[in-house]
């Protein structure tokens, strides 16, 4: 059976959730290697095994990780030269993208981004002009690339044998062009982070400010938090937050937007989510249009509701 290499997401050491989807879904398509850039943990390589990792390659962090994305796009060439893989999977965020684009030209294959599905045989579905479309898609040139939306699948366990090879990689000097020079950690508000959470919270301007009983609610769910681009110009939450088409792409399970009116910019942004939640006070809104659930009312009475009950029933 055919490798398939999935590039690990992971953040600091830790593998993401959006890694054990892409190993699910690379179990469609041939035996999945996972490729870890970094210092890799007994934790991590345990966590790659549980999602059926049968090859674990260790690319030593200390050559790779003060650079950017092209070098990580060389070690993946070199890879998929030594391998000749069925495919190889990496995350669709904005720095996987990157490393998709880079290897694809080095390895003058074919490139599908923003994949919610890949089929065996490599038919790929692929959401297209902000999710308003899905559009069914194969490589036909070289080794497929695709680029994985976060939440596309659930990660199914299947334990592999998670056998590691280390690799230490020779970069070109053109790949070590540029270099990260300090690195400021946010501060961490505790919640999942909005790219790959399975449930947003987000509010809107009919917060009016106070996004408070948005966040309660969001905790008792352990759920990230987003916001309207009417919040985020309002100065009430930042613009790493802001969810739609000049903000973040997101895809959970749930999305719960509050005090939204569902604008077209921030359609864009979360109307691939799999169940959809509004809390409006007028029922005219035209998020209505796109919800699984409606709730008409001012939100500043039904969340804290809300939030109390999920919480009785923790
Ligand atoms: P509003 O449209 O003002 O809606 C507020 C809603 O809250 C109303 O439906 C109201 O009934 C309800 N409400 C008020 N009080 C309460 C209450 N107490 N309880 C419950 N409901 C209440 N927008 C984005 O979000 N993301 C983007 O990335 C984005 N990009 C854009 C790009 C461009 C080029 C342009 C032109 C616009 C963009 N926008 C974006 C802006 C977008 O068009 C809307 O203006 C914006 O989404 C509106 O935000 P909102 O729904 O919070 O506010």
């Amino acid at each position: 059976m055919s490798e398939v290499l999935v590039l690990v997401d992971h953040a600091g050491g830790t593998v993401r959730k959006t890694t054990n989807e892409m190993l699910t879904i690379a179990r469609k398509l041939g035996e999945p290697s996972a490729v870890f850039i970094g210092k890799l943990s007994d934790e991590a390589t345990a966590a790659l095994k549980k999602f059926g990792a049968a090859k674990i390659y260790a690319v030593d962090g200390g050559h790779v990780n003060p650079y950017i994305v092209a070098p990580k796009a060389e070690v993946l060439a070199d890879l998929v030269k030594k391998t000749s893989p069925a495919a190889v999977l990496i995350a669709s965020s904005a720095e996987g993208k990157e490393i998709a684009a880079r290897l694809a030209v080095k390895t003058e294959s074919g490139l599908i981004t923003d994949a919610v599905d890949v089929a065996e045989g490599g038919v790929t579905t692929q959401s297209v002009f902000a999710g308003n479309y899905t559009v069914q898609a194969k490589v036909t040139k070289g080794t497929p690339i695709i680029a994985v939306k976060p939440n596309s699948a659930t990660p199914e366990e299947s334990e592999g044998a998670g056998a590691v090879e280390e690799i230490t990689p020779e970069i070109s000097d053109v790949a070590k062009g540029a270099r990260i020079v300090g690195v400021e950690p946010k501060k961490s508000s505790g919640r999942p982070e909005l790219n790959d959470a399975a449930i947003v919270v987000a509010g809107g301007r009919g917060t009016g400010g106070n996004f408070e009983p948005v966040e309660e609610l969001a905790d008792s769910l352990g759920a990230a938090v987003g916001a309207s681009r009417a919040a985020v110009d309002s100065g009430w939450y930042p613009h790493s937050f802001q969810i739609g088409q000049t903000g973040k792409v997101v895809s959970p399970q749930l999305y719960i937007a509050n005090g939204i009116s569902g604008a077209i910019q921030h359609r864009a942004g979360m109307q691939t989510s799999k169940t959809i939640v509004a809390v409006n006070k007028d029922e005219e809104a035209p998020i209505f249009e796109l919800v699984d659930f409606g709730v008409v009312g001012d939100l500043h009475s039904v969340l804290p509701k809300a939030t109390e009950e999920i919480n009785k029933r923790k």
